[in-house]
């Protein structure tokens, strides 16, 4: 795989997707590995959090329990290495959709999560100084309560139905408005929010690649190219940070 030529660009943003974790086994809420669906959808309805909060927990208490045992695999890495290797001559946004904070670990700085982190948790009432998102890898076996004000903890996921977090967002749009180069890497890229990213970008006057395993089922007009691949074969040598 020949590298993309960096050089030419100033204004960088790269989303990232479940794809880019799966190889680090990690289940896809969609896609040909199957997955998540069938446990997430009912639990993860951001119109009943209160209600649904110790099915929620289960779930999301067992993911994080478990996130001790994945770990960042080439592809998170490639990323971490390319982001070093470029940050001093552009400006680069690192966007994810995933909640595993495998980048973060792979040693990626500054992820814009727009879902959220199975690493954090919040408090359900709004004027706690615990309704911003805290770090939290307790894995417990009730609903947690916060130890401030007493009321309850959830998650720090984006649920159905919930708008994604502002300042994660904010930023994005921000970044897409002056981009001129924008890759989305192992999403599907045609559901929302990612499919008005590439928009956004195309409409920047940016070039812009979809690197995936699969094409998108539904093919839009705004990705100028297409590169399939398992992201972990492909991307340290599309970002040139193949390692001797
Ligand atoms: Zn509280």
């Amino acid at each position: 795989m020949k590298p993309l030529d960096f050089q030419n660009y100033r204004q960088i943003v790269v989303l990232t997707g479940a794809g880019v974790s799966a190889p680090s086994g990690i289940p896809t809420f969609r896609g040909p590995l199957g997955g998540l669906a069938q446990e997430l959808l009912p639990v993860s309805d951001g119109r009943r959090v209160r209600e649904l909060l110790p099915q929620m927990w289960e779930l999301y208490g067992r993911l994080r329990g478990g996130s001790a045992n994945v770990h960042p695999n080439v592809a998170h890495y490639a990323l971490a290495r390319w982001q070093k290797k470029w940050q001093d001559r552009a400006q680069i946004t690192l966007v994810t959709q995933n909640v595993d904070g495998l980048q973060t670990r792979a040693g990626s700085e500054d992820v814009v999560e727009i879902h959220g982190s199975l690493l954090r948790s919040r408090c359900l009432n709004p004027t706690c100084p615990n309704a911003e998102p805290f770090e939290d890898l307790v894995v417990p076996v009730e609903v947690p309560i916060c130890p401030i004000c007493g009321d309850a903890l959830r998650p720090d996921i984006t649920l159905f139905h919930e708008a994604l977090p502002v300042e994660a967002l904010h930023r994005t749009k921000r970044a897409l408005r002056f981009c001129d180069l924008f890759l989305a890497i192992g999403t599907s890229g045609s559901v929302a929010p990612a499919s008005e990213f590439v928009r956004s970008a195309f409409d920047a006057g940016a070039r812009t690649i979809l690197v995936n395993l699969t094409p998108l089922e539904v093919a839009s007009p705004y990705f100028g190219e297409t590169i399939l691949g398992r992201v972990e074969e492909i991307l340290p040598s599309l970002l040139g940070v193949e390692q001797d």
